[in-house]
């Protein structure tokens, strides 16, 4: 398995269907986007280390864009057909009955689809993949996902102020997780 590309992903949870277009007006007025670049992907704007927090002593942050997409933009695919499973390779699930943890649980279905329902092999619990306990903010699902490319676990957080203007425009609450795309 490929590590893919990294990127801290801005999520409102499965269950809500965010307006993609309220969230771009978010993103747009705090200033995080710049110039359009690709297709459903933008520069990063003049407000954007306003609100996206590097965390540790001069991060080296390349903003610089390269075809292979290893610089830090903002991806903002829209509203998708169906809530996606996001998440980093070293995320584990810990089973909500037992608390065993899952190292292969990648194997037991699509990991994308928030449905795919995982089985632990200590107590036979079964559940979608929402329903395990994810630590360390390495996995979440999204219906119209914010994703800020080339950023490592832990490299930045989303600041207070970007979040609540999401969770006002959209009337949800948005969390940060580290994943990898394909
Ligand atoms: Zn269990």
């Amino acid at each position: 398995m490929s590590d893919g590309r990294p990127a801290l992903l801005l999520s409102a949870g499965a269950a809500t269907d965010p307006d993609p277009a309220a969230v771009q007006a978010v993103l747009a007025e705090l200033g995080l986007l710049g110039a359009p670049w690709r297709p459903d992907r933008y520069l990063v704007g003049p407000g954007f280390l306003n609100h996206i927090a590097f965390l540790g002593c001069a991060p080296a942050v390349d903003f610089a864009p390269r075809d292979d997409l290893a610089f830090c933009h903002i991806h903002l695919p829209g509203r998708l057909p169906a809530p996606r499973w996001y998440s980093h390779p070293r995320a584990r699930p810990t089973c909500p009955a037992c608390r065993a943890t899952l190292a292969d649980w990648r194997n037991q279905g699509d990991p994308a689809d928030p449905d795919t329902r995982l089985t632990c092999p200590a107590c036979g619990h079964a559940a979608p993949l929402g329903a395990w306990r994810w630590r360390g903010r390495l996995a979440a699902a999204s219906r119209c996902p914010v994703l800020i490319e080339h950023i490592f676990e832990g490299e930045a957080v989303p600041g207070d102020r970007l979040l609540a203007a999401l969770r006002e425009a959209t009337g949800s609450p948005w969390r940060p997780a580290w994943v990898t795309l394909d």
